[in-house]
């Protein structure tokens, strides 16, 4: 609330300016993409530059320039070298920064190809990379300046077909949403397509998401695989696939994850977009979401395809946690004293600056009790965020918790909404 008061003072202080009169000062109506290596271990982290790439299209907001929401592990920014100012950024979170929490990070260094986004610069900018230390404040990490005008930027060159699947208007007052396929061979478009058209029907099911609809444009990228199906590591089953997905990530059977994040920006590059869904050809119960990074679930889980989606795509939208306890594959996902940047889980160390503060009534009590007199209300329950001791969630059920609901409680639905028009504005 800080930095919105801020930003609304400074605002009155400046000659009024429309707010895309900004972006068409700095920015081409087009994307610069950065591709680089994450590596390092449980210890020790490290940005090597990869490429530059011009993609197609920008799919963002062209007023929601800079990134106020204090989201994230990470945190980049692009900086107007002549000015100083900076002109644009986002948080978002990797699967790098899941594997520093592994055992395996503890005595394996590694890296993984990553990429960020931001309008195509017209003048020279520099790009910092911020990474969120154990006290809760982001830590330059990395720089590099970028010039818009290098020979070296390399151009798209499309090799997929792309259809609409929902679409509601123009993309940058809209949450643009690309399906990508990943386990679909050559003969299974129809089913692609199919499953594109469920995706749309099982997500809109849920509210808040259904009211939101039509903030939504959702489209798909045909690019088949060689293979059909998944990978199982676990299984000794490994097929040839478009996203190169696999299930068992950092040791758990059902985390369906992808490593070559570059790669699916190559192919969701085809259409505008903002968050990528992969949407995989299987029954198997899985995937995950991360945020401002990507998704992914299967399409044809018996009885819980559209849950799952919400539940993942709420990850990569907007970083709600997970509120459920139990174990999984890392060391100290919430260790340290800081409370946490997630709208839906607290340490009670300051949930004062939290929205979900104010929507807790007078007189309950904090901790609350998870007894039937208080299970339709907004208190402080112990559990969440994988852990059972330590970490409180909003309400005792929530589609961020368990499947037995059809509901997001009222604290992920009012940040769901909220998220939704600071994006659109
Ligand atoms: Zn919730």
């Amino acid at each position: 609330m800080k930095y919105l008061l801020a930003l609304f003072l400074l605002a009155g202080l400046l000659p009024a300016k429309p707010a895309t009169a900004q972006f068409s000062q700095y920015f081409l109506d087009k994307t610069l993409r950065f591709d680089y290596y994450h590596c390092g271990d449980s210890r020790t982290e490290e940005y090597y530059f990869d490429e530059l790439k011009s993609e197609p299209y920008w799919a963002g907001s062209k007023t929601t320039l800079v990134d106020d929401t204090g989201y994230g592990v990470q945190l980049f920014k692009i900086i107007d070298i002549a000015s100083g100012k900076e002109i644009y950024s986002r948080s978002f979170n990797t699967l790098f920064n899941e594997w520093q929490m592994t055992e395996e990070a503890a005595h394996v260094r590694k890296a993984m190809p990553e990429s960020v986004v931001f309008p195509f610069p017209k003048n020279p900018v520099r790009l910092e990379i911020y990474s969120r230390n154990k006290k809760g404040v982001f830590e330059k990490k990395f720089e590099q300046e970028i010039d818009p005008q290098s020979l070296f930027i390399r151009p798209f060159s499309p090799r997929y077909e792309t259809f609409e699947v929902m679409y509601n208007g123009n993309a940058e007052q809209r949450v643009d949403v690309v399906l990508l396929p990943e386990g679909y061979a050559a003969d299974e478009k129809e089913t692609f397509v199919a499953d594109c058209r469920k995706f749309v029907q099982e997500f809109f099911a849920f509210e808040p998401y259904k009211s939101l609809a039509p903030r939504f444009n959702v489209r798909a990228v045909w690019a088949p695989s060689e293979n059909s199906g998944v990978t199982l590591p676990g299984e000794h089953v490994w097929r040839n696939t478009v996203a190169k997905a696999q299930f068992y990530t950092f040791g758990s059977e059902r985390y369906q994850m992808v490593e070559d994040f570059q790669g699916l920006r190559d192919i969701a590059a085809h259409v505008p977009y903002e968050y990528i869904y992969v949407i995989s050809n299987t029954q198997k119960y899985g995937g995950g979401g991360i945020y401002n990074f990507y998704g992914i679930s299967a399409a044809h889980h018996p009885s819980a395809t559209g849950k799952i989606y919400v539940h993942e795509f709420s990850h990569l939208l907007m970083g709600l946690a997970d509120e459920y306890e139990g174990t999984t594959s890392y060391d100290d996902m919430y260790g340290g004293n800081a409370e946490l940047w997630e709208e839906n889980i607290t340490t009670l160390k300051d949930l004062d600056k939290k929205d979900w503060k104010k929507m807790i009534q007078p007189g309950t009590p904090i901790p609350t009790p998870e007894t039937e007199e208080y299970r339709n209300t907004v208190g402080a329950f112990e559990g969440g965020g994988y852990m059972s001791k330590g970490v409180y969630r909003p309400f005792q059920t929530c589609l961020m918790r368990e499947f037995t609901t059809d509901r997001f409680c009222p604290v992920c639905t009012h940040a769901i909404q909220k998220y939704i028009d600071w994006l659109c504005r």
